[in-house]
């Protein structure tokens, strides 16, 4: 178990970690509490320091905030740990394994050796002599202890086994993480970690990556409108939609709320245009039904689209906001549209 504080204990760190909540600006939910839960019952340093600069910066938390700390101090732990501990569980079975089926050869050999001094001691001297009855029973110790070490033996492969499926769930587990359940796209976490091995992976002659900031045009009309499972099914249907057109090495993931984020590796900035384009055109002429609803039919849903191709040795915040920068433009210029983040002057030609 994670947690290992007493009823009275978790007591009192509930009522400090509610009276944290009420004080910021994210939703009272379970993602909230956790963070809040480990900062006042010092179960996690790291986040402690982390959270403890943000508030003497009289900071107030919001979802974003709060799901970023989430993600980066607790989840990615937690994964983290678990592959770590699945991993070498392995490798140490793995090993005990190995030294148990060398000490079963060397049993098996040691018992052949001794059949032949048995064979070569009693048939001169059959039926008489202490020493051939001696070596039998060393003989039949042998064997039983060939017996237990096979045993063992199997034992061991079992458990290699076992251990092998828990890895391979605590890897599912770990993709299951990854993803936006509502739209099976990438979340924002396994953005974070496409983009940054996308730029880790960036070689000096690579052309891109590229980056698209997507976001849905007055959403908020459309949930205020038709209803918040209307808007839930709209953005299925953007997911649909990305889904089908990143592919390869692209990942195209939910990166919050109504906005996506699609990663081009290796993708020269034309090329993202291009894709944005399409992806723009594609959402423009869907159309969403409303469940229940054979009649309704809603057309006239559009997004807006910031590209940024990276600058050589930029980091992956600036891009995003070099993206988002090219995004709002896009919503500033009527929306439904696609606008390319000019390259900063001082860096042109790179
Ligand atoms: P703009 O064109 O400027 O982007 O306008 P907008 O209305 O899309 O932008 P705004 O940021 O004002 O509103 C975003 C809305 O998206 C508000 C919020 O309720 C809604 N939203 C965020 N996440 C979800 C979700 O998971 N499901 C639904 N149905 N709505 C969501
Ligand atoms: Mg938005
Ligand atoms: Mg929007």
């Amino acid at each position: 178990m994670k947690y290992r504080h007493s009823a009275a204990q978790s007591t009192d760190y509930l009522r400090l970690a509610l009276k944290h909540m009420t004080q910021h600006d994210a939703g009272m939910h379970p993602t909230s509490y956790t963070v809040w839960y480990e900062y006042v019952s010092g179960a996690n340093p790291a986040l402690r320091r982390e959270l403890d600069s943000l508030l003497q910066g009289g900071g107030r938390l919001n979802d974003q905030k709060i799901d970023d700390l989430h993600a980066r101090h607790i989840s990615e732990l937690d994964a983290r740990t678990a592959l770590r501990i699945g991993d070498s569980v392995s490798q140490l079975v793995g090993h005990v394994s190995e030294s148990t089926a060398a000490a079963g050869d060397e049993a098996a050999r040691f018992g052949n050796t001794l059949a032949r001094w048995n064979e070569e001691l009693i048939a001169p001297a059959t039926g008489s002599g202490a020493l051939a009855s001696g070596v039998e029973d060393i003989l039949r110790g042998t064997r039983q202890m060939q017996e237990a070490i096979s045993t063992l033996r199997t034992r061991l492969a079992e458990s290699l086994s076992e251990t092998e499926r828990l890895r391979q769930e605590v890897a599912r587990a770990r993709e299951e993480a990854l993803i936006d359940t509502l739209t099976g796209l990438t979340n924002r976490k396994g953005f974070d970690l496409a983009l940054a091995a996308c730029l880790a992976e960036e070689s000096a002659q690579s052309i891109g990556p590229c980056l698209l900031m997507i976001d849905l045009d007055h959403f908020k009309k459309i949930n205020d409108s038709l209803g918040h499972v209307f808007g839930d099914r709209v953005l299925t249907t953007v997911g649909q939609i990305l889904r089908a057109n990143v592919k390869g090495k692209d990942t195209a993931a939910r990166y919050g709320g109504e906005e996506f984020a699609v990663v081009l590796p290796n993708t020269p900035r034309g090329g993202a245009v291009g894709l944005a384009e399409a992806l723009r055109a594609l959402v423009a002429a869907s159309r969403v039904r409303r469940s229940g609803d054979r009649e309704l039919v809603v057309g006239n849903i559009s997004v807006s689209i910031g590209v940024a191709d990276r600058i050589a040795g930029e980091s992956a915040t600036d891009l995003v906001n070099r993206a988002d920068r090219a995004l709002y433009a896009a919503k500033m210029q009527g929306r439904n549209r696609v606008v390319l983040a000019p390259r900063p002057e001082a860096k042109a030609g790179q």
